[in-house]
């Protein structure tokens, strides 16, 4: 039996364990940070909550015999993944990043890259007034303070303060079309967009609109990947990887201190 543990909280690690489902010889557990109050979930059996940092997921992995993890968290879930690394090092079974493409701008696109939600925070006030901002309610501290701009920010579950003082919340989960995040972005008569560069099909209605209107997008960049881990862009592409991989490296790498 090859015992393989999904990392998740995306799209794309739901229909990787869709995709293993029922494969004669495979066992799939995906894990969820717990965080979201009624997220969506996977096919199979789930782990809800985090494991401990990078010790707590070394042991989880040896406890269950582990014999691959798949990385298929969110491009912005860096310490998920700085912790997978470490422990799938030290238990010496293999990891493979599933990592959906970033975004790139296109004609029309009026995109600031920023290095991080403090260095989007500090541009805003030289953009305009009113901030359509997409970047999770767990970002909301960071622009709290901005008393001269007024926000519109969608999130899954209700943020918790701080937050900025003009703020109205429209709780929401995607995937978005064109035409509603035009109708949402005329409505508020916002003057610029903010996004953390998620990568994917689900949530870039929202660019093609901002293209649309003219306004500008102040978009992060990611994390950088960790160096020296395999890393695919697809579903597919992980699937293939695993029938490459999973079954050789397990023979060789078992499961050391
Ligand atoms: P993070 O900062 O990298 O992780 C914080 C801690 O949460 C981790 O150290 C781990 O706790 C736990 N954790 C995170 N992902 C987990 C998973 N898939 N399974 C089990 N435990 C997990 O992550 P985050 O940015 O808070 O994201 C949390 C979850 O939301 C992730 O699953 C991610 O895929 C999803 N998500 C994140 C974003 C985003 O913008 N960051 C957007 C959409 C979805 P321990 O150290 O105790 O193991």
């Amino acid at each position: 039996m090859l015992n393989i543990l999904v990392l998740g909280g995306t799209d794309e690690a739901r229909r990787l364990a869709a995709a293993l489902a029922g494969r004669a010889g495979t066992h799939v557990v995906s894990s969820l940070a717990g965080r979201v109050r009624d997220p969506k979930l996977p096919v199979g059996e789930v782990h809800e909550g985090g494991f401990g940092g990078p010790d707590g997921l070394r042991a989880w992995i040896g406890e269950r015999r582990i014999d691959v993890v798949v990385d298929a968290t969110h491009p912005f879930a860096a310490r998920m993944t700085a912790s997978a690394v470490e422990a799938t090092g030290r238990a010496g079974v293999p990891l493979l990043i599933l990592r959906r493409p970033g975004w790139q701008a296109g004609p029309g696109d009026d995109w600031r890259w920023v290095p991080s939600l403090t260095a989007a925070a500090e541009l805003l006030p030289a953009l305009g007034e009113r901030v359509f901002l997409t970047t999770g309610r767990r970002s909301l501290p960071v622009f709290a303070g901005l008393d001269g701009l007024w926000f519109l920010a969608r999130s899954v579950d209700p943020p918790e303060p701080p937050a900025p003082r003009r703020l109205e919340v429209l709780l929401s989960r995607g995937p978005f079309t064109v035409e509603g995040e035009l109708a949402l972005m005329r409505e508020h008569r916002v003057d610029m967009v903010v996004t953390k560069d998620s990568g994917g099909e689900m949530t870039t209605a929202k660019l093609l609109a901002a293209r649309e209107l003219g306004l500008p997008v102040v978009i992060v960049r990611r994390p950088p990947s960790p160096a020296g881990v395999p890393a695919v862009e697809t579903v597919e592409a992980a699937v293939g990887w695993l029938d490459r991989h999973g079954t050789d490296d397990r023979s060789e790498a078992g499961h050391a201190g």
